[in-house]
């Protein structure tokens, strides 16, 4: 059973407005888009849609936990639909494409450190760093 984008925001306890609506589309199309580039989508559809109520709905939307961000080093935050399973990433380091990656052995947090400093560890974050396919034909 498919759930309609607005079933799943007010099963999180937020208005299905059309804006949210919105940028929750954008990202199932575009998963690992930063704010500019969910804004453009969106603002085809809204065009009085304002780069600053993107900004406050990711922020209202990742707060509820539908939707995931990530900050790769040198990157904007990036925002995608795929949350609670602790997958990884790997971000190309010439063009900043990013792909996902399944947990790295088993559940999250699916590494095992070799100390916690006496913390309960819940999931692990990691990113792997690499050369995508387009980049490396470039390269050859
Ligand atoms: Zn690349
Ligand atoms: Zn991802």
């Amino acid at each position: 059973m498919e759930t309609t984008l607005d079933e799943t925001l007010r099963s999180a306890g937020l208005r299905a407005t059309a804006g949210r609506i919105a940028v929750l589309d954008a990202l199932v199309s575009m998963p690992h888009s930063d704010a500019d580039g969910v804004f453009r989508v969106v603002a085809r559809e809204l065009p009085t849609t304002s780069i600053q109520s993107v900004h406050n709905i990711l922020a209202d939307l990742t707060a509820a936990g539908l939707v995931r961000r990530i900050e790769p080093a040198g990157s904007a935050a990036l925002y995608e639909r795929r949350v609670g399973d602790n997958h990884h990433h790997v971000v190309c380091s010439r063009c900043g494409a990013v792909g996902d990656v399944d947990c790295v052995v088993g559940h999250a947090p699916c590494l095992d450190p070799s100390s916690t400093s006496g913390f309960t560890v819940r999931s692990a974050e990691v990113t792997f760093w690499g050369l995508c396919s387009d980049c490396q034909e470039s390269a050859a």
